[in-house]
C-alpha cells in the first residue's frame, strides 16, 4: 500500500490545464458554442446531453441503460459540470439531430490547449513537422437498423441491403511515443441531399481540407498506406499544403517499381546497410521518379526498408513515396516515419475496439446522426484518456498502480458508484492513496 503523504503535500502534481478537470471544463465550453435550435425552455441543454454522452465514454459504461443509473449521481454535476443527466430516450432524441461537424470545434480547442500547454511538442517529427496518420475503420454494420447517414452494400446476388458506419480517423503520432492525438474524424457515410454512397477518397478531400481550416500553420507530414498513393490525392495533399510519406506496393504501382529497377541497374539507387543483431538492415532511395505513367510529371522520391537474416532471406520489406527530399542522414527517420502509420490501427481503432471504449457498440443508432454523434464523441473521450496519459503524472501513477488500463476503467467506475468526489483529481488521489475508506458515504440525489 502506498502511505498517503498530508493532504497539501499530496502529488505527484497536477499541470492545472492539462488535467482531466480541465480539459472536461474546456468540452463544456466548447459544447456550449453549439446552436441548439430547440425550444429555448428545453429541459436538458445540448451540452448537458453532450457531455453525459461524454461521461459515458468517459466512465467506458458499456451501454446507455448502464449509464442511465447514474443519473442521481451527485458526481456527475462535480466531475462532469452536467446539470441534469438526461435518461436514455431523452438523450437519444437530443444528440440524433445535432450536426456532427458541430463537434469538430472541440476536437480543434483541445488541440490547441495541448500545443499552448507544450504537450505536443515530443510528437515533433522532422524540421518542426508533425506526422499526421489517416485511415478508414468501420464500427457498425447491420442488415436491419438504419439511418439516414448509413452507408448501403448491396448484394449482388440475394439484393440484400447491408446497413455500415465508417470513419477516416487522423491522429498525430511518433515513432517513439505510444499516444496518439486524435484530431477530429471524417464519417464516411450518405451525404446531404444524394442517394450516393460516399468513400475512403471523398471524406479525405473534407478532411484535410478541415484539418487546413482549423490547424492553418500546422506544418504536417501525412502518412497513409498504398490506397493513398495516387495522383488525385497527392495533389490534393500538395494543395492543402501538407507533406507526405505514403506506402506503395509492387503490385499496384508497377510503372515506379519499374522504373526504381532501372535505376537500381544503372546504379542510381542509394544504398544505406548496418547490422542489428542477427538482422540485416538496408535502406534504398532515389529523389525525383515519376509516380507513375498516368502522372509522368509528378515527381515523388522512393524510399525502402529490407531486414535480411544470416542466410539473405529478406524477412521484411516496406517500401514508401513521399516529397521530403532523402538523403542519406534523414533516410532512416524517415522509414520510421512511414513504419509508425500502424499506430492509428494499433494504438487507435484497436484500442477503442478491444480495450474497454465498446467502439462496435450500438448506443443507440437513431433516425439521422445519433450513431456517429456517439462516435465522434467516443473519439473525443478517447482524446481526453490520450492527453491525461501524455501530461498529467497523477493519471500515469494511478495507471501504474492499478497494472493496466482496464483495471483503471474498472476501479474509477467502482469509487464513482460507491462515494463523491469533488474533481477527477480527487477520485484519481483516493485511489492511488487507498483514500476510500476516509471518504463519506454515498448520497444520492432522488429529487
Ligand atoms: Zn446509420
Amino acid at each position: 500500500m502506498i502511505v498517503p503523504p498530508p493532504a497539501d503535500q499530496r502529488g505527484p502534481k497536477v499541470r492545472n490545464r492539462l488535467s482531466a478537470d480541465a480539459f472536461f471544463a474546456l468540452l463544456r465550453e466548447s459544447f456550449e458554442k453549439i446552436n441548439d435550435d430547440r425550444h429555448k425552455k428545453a429541459l436538458i441543454s445540448l451540452p448537458d446531453a453532450l457531455m453525459s454522452a461524454l461521461a459515458m465514454f468517459s466512465l467506458k459504461d458499456p451501454s446507455l441503460l448502464a449509464f442511465e443509473a447514474r443519473r442521481h449521481d451527485e458526481n456527475m454535476k462535480a466531475l462532469f459540470g452536467i446539470i441534469i443527466v438526461p435518461s436514455d430516450t431523452r438523450m437519444r432524441e437530443i444528440l440524433d439531430p445535432v450536426d456532427p461537424r458541430e463537434l469538430r470545434p472541440a476536437f480543434a480547442d483541445m488541440f490547441r490547449v495541448l500545443q499552448r500547454g507544450k504537450a505536443l511538442e515530443p510528437f515533433v517529427f522532422y524540421q518542426g513537422h508533425y506526422l499526421l496518420s489517416l485511415d478508414g475503420t468501420g464500427y457498425f454494420s447491420s442488415q436491419a437498423i438504419h439511418c439516414d447517414s448509413c452507408l448501403e452494400k448491396v448484394n449482388s446476388k440475394t439484393g440484400e441491403i447491408t446497413y455500415q458506419h465508417q470513419m477516416l480517423g487522423a491522429v498525430l503520432l511518433h515513432p517513439d511515443l505510444r499516444e496518439v492525438i486524435p484530431l477530429a474524424p471524417e464519417p464516411i457515410q450518405k451525404q446531404d441531399g444524394t442517394t450516393k454512397n460516399d468513400c475512403e477518397r471523398n471524406a479525405a478531400k473534407r478532411l484535410l481540407r478541415d484539418i487546413r481550416k482549423d490547424h492553418p500553420r500546422l506544418k504536417l507530414i501525412v502518412v497513409e498506406d498504398a490506397l493513398a498513393s495516387n495522383g488525385p490525392h497527392i495533389r490534393e495533399l500538395m494543395d492543402c499544403q501538407m507533406h507526405y510519406i505514403l506506402g506503395v506496393k509492387s503490385g499496384d504501382h508497377q510503372s515506379l517499381f519499374d522504373n526504381v529497377t532501372r535505376a537500381f541497374d544503372e546504379d542510381k539507387i542509394t544504398l544505406v546497410s548496418w547490422k542489428e543483431g542477427d538482422i540485416w538492415c538496408e535502406i534504398g532511395f532515389i529523389n525525383g521518379v515519376p509516380l507513375n505513367d498516368s502522372n509522368p510529371d509528378l515527381l515523388v522520391n522512393f524510399l525502402d526498408y529490407s531486414e535480411y537474416d544470416l542466410n539473405g532471406n529478406r524477412v521484411k520489406y516496406f517500401s514508401w513515396v513521399t516529397d521530403l527530399r532523402i538523403t542519406q542522414k534523414n533516410a532512416h527517420w524517415l522509414t520510421r516515419g512511414g513504419r509508425c502509420r500502424w499506430k492509428i490501427e494499433n494504438e487507435t481503432f484497436n484500442t477503442l475496439k478491444n480495450q474497454g471504449y465498446h467502439f462496435e457498440h450500438n448506443y443507440g443508432h437513431g433516425h439521422q446522426n445519433l450513431s456517429v454523434v456517439f462516435a465522434m464523441l467516443m473519439m473525443l473521450a478517447f482524446l481526453v484518456d490520450q492527453a491525461q496519459q501524455l501530461c498529467c503524472a497523477l493519471f500515469r501513477a494511478v495507471w501504474e498502480k492499478v497494472g493496466s488500463k482496464r483495471a483503471l476503467w474498472e476501479q474509477i467506475r467502482s469509487h464513482y458508484w460507491h462515494f463523491t468526489f469533488q474533481s477527477m483529481q480527487h477520485l484519481y488521489e483516493v485511489i492511488l492513496y487507498d483514500l476510500a475508506k476516509e471518504l463519506p458515504a454515498p448520497t444520492f440525489d432522488t429529487s
